[in-house]
């Protein structure tokens, strides 16, 4: 019997042990958050300065404007699609071990997933850029901009990653370390294009992975690294196989 492309990805996720996702805007744009670049995407009609982490110690209340327009007037209405739902159901029954994702917004904790590596931080949260401590963003006021720590008076940021600032460490050791001990690798909705979280799935193909990759349209991974492309939506992928696995 042939298997089709789907069986063929079914076959290999069931089969490995221990199978990994990585994420991107893709697996949330069906769930209302633009992406930042392409069509429809933030940098469109924003400056990217914004996310300068010098610019924003400068101009902390324009760029805080702006980041409350662009991030937190939908992030928190925003509710997970089927390929969020998909991977965190494959989580329970056994067959997933963590989800890394470059998103900030959240939706995999939403749709249920535990074991979820965020890459380039969270907008839930806010860190105080004096000591550091972190809130949820629930509990803090975004009427008066820019917020400032309760407790020490200092500035809050989103706990996010800007531009020129590192990797959480943690991110950065725990990812390394997933994507070499994986077998499998399901990359949902992200061509690649931002260093280093693009070498997760490349350090895991080194190390003889299975490549899965869902993205609307081919990318520099298709070619190099992907057993298998399915080349559609990631709601409607997700929701493909999540019959699969019932
Ligand atoms: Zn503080």
């Amino acid at each position: 019997m042939l298997l089709n492309d789907y069986e063929k990805a079914v076959e290999i996720i069931k089969n490995s042990k221990k199978c990994i996702a990585f994420t991107g805007a893709g697996i949330s744009v069906q769930s209302g958050i633009p992406p930042f670049r392409g069509k429809g995407g933030i940098w469109n009609k924003y400056d990217p300065k914004i996310l300068d982490i010098d610019y924003f110690l400068e101009n902390p209340k324009e760029s805080w404007r702006k980041i409350k327009k662009i991030f937190y007037r939908y992030i928190n209405k925003a509710e997970p699609n089927s390929a969020h739902f998909f991977l965190s159901k494959l989580e329970k029954k056994g067959f997933l071990k963590t989800v890394i994702t470059q998103n900030i917004d959240g939706l995999h904790q939403k749709a249920g997933s535990i074991n979820v590596i965020e890459f380039h931080g969270t907008a839930q949260k806010a860190v105080c850029m004096n000591c550091f401590e972190k809130y949820d963003i629930s509990k803090i006021s975004l009427d008066e901009l820019p917020p400032i720590c309760p407790k020490c008076w200092g500035l809050l940021k989103p706990d996010f990653v800007f531009f020129k600032e590192q990797i959480p460490k943690y991110a950065l050791e725990q990812s390394l370390k997933h994507a070499q001990e994986a077998d499998c690798v399901i990359i949902i909705g992200t061509s690649g294009e931002i260093m280093p979280a693009s070498q997760i799935p490349v350090i895991a193909k080194q190390n003889n992975a299975k490549i899965i990759e869902i993205n609307t349209e081919k990318t520099k991974y298709t070619e190099t690294l992907s057993d298998i492309l399915l080349k559609e939506k990631a709601s409607l992928a997700g929701e493909k196989f999540l019959k699969y696995f019932e």
